[in-house]
């Protein structure tokens, strides 16, 4: 598995992505050119997730059920992050509306 990218608070984002905070596990999307914000009142760790090899690769369309319990990111804008049961099937996306898919970011299993 390769290295994770970690960035502190106040770094500028290279790459549109999702990432956790490593200190309370807070999810959040950014894109590129922002800057890291804070995170549980203070200074934070970021961890690349979109990018980093945690994630699978492969992408579950709306209405389907999916395979594991986990964090799932909207690929069609790369701006919401939902939690799925396994089992449960996906939503439409809230923010993009798009007929759009799912990847799992983060597995709960
Ligand atoms: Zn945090
Ligand atoms: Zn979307």
């Amino acid at each position: 598995m390769p290295v994770k990218d970690t960035y502190n608070t106040g770094k500028t984002n290279p790459e549109s992505a999702i990432y956790y905070c490593k200190e309370c596990g807070n999810i959040i999307p950014l894109s590129k050119d922002e800057r890291f914000p804070p995170c549980h009142g203070g200074a934070a760790t970021w961890v690349n997730v979109g990018v980093a090899g945690v994630a699978d690769k492969e992408t579950i369309g709306i209405s389907k059920q999916t395979p594991k319990s986990g964090l799932y990111l909207c690929v069609g804008c790369h701006a919401q992050v939902i939690p799925v049961a396994r089992g449960n099937r996906t939503p439409p996306c809230g923010k993009c509306r798009k007929n759009t898919a799912w990847r799992l970011v983060i597995s709960a299993e």
